[in-house]
């Protein structure tokens, strides 16, 4: 990767320098390592009327050409692997082992979605009249995304909405433009121009995309609050919506669980990505017969969990990826400490005081009212509790705000499922965390969401469907 490169917009699949650009820091050394562009509003014009005037022929194109740009795409993300995971690190911060796997991720994600079709339903078929039911694309859809998992949730909204017909303009998070800028450039040439671009830019340019009158869906992974803002927003144009939002999943560990392997699965669940997954298990519920057995397996895997930076081989865990983050997590565990609650953190090697690095807690037996266990904490923070009546867990679950994901753990599958399907979240895993697959729909319940990722639902939600009738006497 060239540290000189020069980043620009793709509009109209062409590559667009702008006036003004904006750092991009590395957050393990806080050193800037590109500049972004910054889309003015005669760019958001730009590549929306582009998006708008390509949507026709896009949609016409039919189902297999569509499919074949996909997998065309998916192939240039993996011929461009080894730039494309270093420039993710960099950027991200996430181990390079695991940027690896999202950039792979991406492109395995693009070709599954490539072989699904979107069959026509016949409702009536008689003599006298034929009524299908056929799934059409609604045009020009807005994907925003954040930066926990740059590559990999862009290539969830722009393969489904592609392959449906419909044209995109793709939105990075400020944090992370750049593997998003350098898939626009890889899309060109690929993608007939207009079909798919990409715009970088400061906080006001999502609210502006959301806003235009020639978007007609907007898809975006981000928070809570940011899903509330752009659900107002599109109110104006009655926009449809694809809202993936925060989430504060609960573990919860029966008195027969495995107990080696549900700390193994739960730790890795809880700190992967620093802790910064929207599915990552973010408080963890254990039955009081097994509360100091399990426990102890946790501060085990703390220990000897490598903090580093991404690049570093052997590095598990890397830094927060940006200030703002950094300072809500420190905050976070700063009152909890102050609080007296029991705090139980890893050291930080030497060496790391130049970037965002948090050593990550286990915070023991918090009241479950706390702000521990209730706020996402979104970075290396796992509040562990102790019950004894599961329903209680449940109830308590329950009445959060969140309702995105949440695991039980058994070795009495029977039971386990009952539970299940009592908790009140889009997904449940049963000895497992979050399982993430493109057959898998993936939705949040309350304030986690609306509508589904994935699967042929997630298909589905981004084509609206058209009824035809034709009376044949
Ligand atoms: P964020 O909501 O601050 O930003 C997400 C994206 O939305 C960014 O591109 C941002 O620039 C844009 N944005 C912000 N305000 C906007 C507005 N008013 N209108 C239009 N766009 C706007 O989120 P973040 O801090 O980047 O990411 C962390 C959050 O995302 C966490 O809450 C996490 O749980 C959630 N998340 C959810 C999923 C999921 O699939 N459910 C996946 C990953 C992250």
């Amino acid at each position: 990767m060239n540290a000189e490169e020069i980043y620009t917009l793709t509009i109209d699949g062409k590559g667009v320098a702008t006036a003004t650009a904006s750092p991009v820091l590395d957050p393990a050394t806080q050193a800037v390592i590109g500049l972004a562009p910054i889309a003015d509003g005669d760019c958001l014009d730009a590549a929306i009327v582009a998006a708008r005037g390509a949507f026709g022929h896009w949609r016409d194109a039919g189902h297999d050409v569509r499919a074949r740009s996909l997998l065309d795409l998916a192939d240039a993300i993996a011929a461009n692997l080894d730039d494309l995971s270093r420039l993710l690190t960099l950027e991200q911060g996430k181990p390079l082992a695991r940027a690896r796997e999202e950039v792979m991720g991406s492109a395995f994600w693009l070709r599954s979605v490539a072989a699904r079709t979107l069959p026509e339903s016949v409702n009536e078929e008689t003599a006298d009249r034929r009524s299908i039911t056929r799934r059409v694309p609604f045009g020009v859809v807005a994907a925003i995304v954040p930066w926990n998992f740059p590559l990999l949730l862009a290539v969830w909204k722009l393969a489904p909405a592609l392959l449906a017909g419909n044209c995109v303009v793709l939105k990075p998070s400020p944090f992370t433009p750049l593997t998003a800028l350098k898939l626009g450039k890889l899309a060109r040439g690929i993608l007939p121009d207009g079909v798919f671009n990409v715009l970088s830019g400061g906080d006001d340019l999502g609210p502006r995309l959301v806003e235009h009158e020639l978007v007609d869906m907007v898809a975006l992974t981000g928070s809570s609050r940011t899903g509330q803002a752009v659900m107002r927003t599109a109110s104006a144009g009655l926009k449809r919506l694809m809202l993936e939002l925060g989430g504060n999943d609960a573990a919860i560990v029966l008195e027969d669980a495995d107990i080696a392997v549900a700390a193994a699965r739960i730790f890795q669940s809880a700190f992967s990505n620093a802790g910064q997954v929207c599915v990552a298990t973010k408080r963890v519920y254990v039955h009081d017969s097994v509360f100091d057995a399990f426990f102890e397996r946790m501060v085990a895997h703390l220990d000897a969990l490598k903090v580093g930076p991404g690049h570093e081989d052997g590095v598990e865990m890397g830094p927060v990826q940006n200030l703002p983050q950094y300072q809500k997590v420190t905050a976070l565990i700063d009152r909890a400490r102050s609080q007296g609650l029991a705090l139980r953190s890893a050291e930080l090697r030497p060496g790391l005081d130049s970037g965002l690095f948090i050593a990550p807690v286990l915070v023991m037996d918090p009241p479950w009212d706390s702000e521990v266990m209730l706020e996402e904490a979104f970075g290396p923070v796992l509040p562990i509790v102790r019950f004894r009546d599961a329903g209680d867990v449940i109830a308590h679950v329950n009445a959060g705000e969140h309702g995105l994901g949440g695991s039980i753990w058994s070795s009495d599958l029977g039971r386990a499922t009952a539970l299940a399907h009592q908790l009140q979240t889009g997904m449940v895993t049963i000895n497992e965390g979050a399982y993430l697959a493109p057959w898998v729909p993936f939705a949040g319940h309350r304030q986690s969401g609306l509508g589904v990722e994935n699967g042929q639902e997630g298909l589905l939600a981004y084509t609206q469907p058209q009824t035809l009738t034709t009376r044949l006497t």
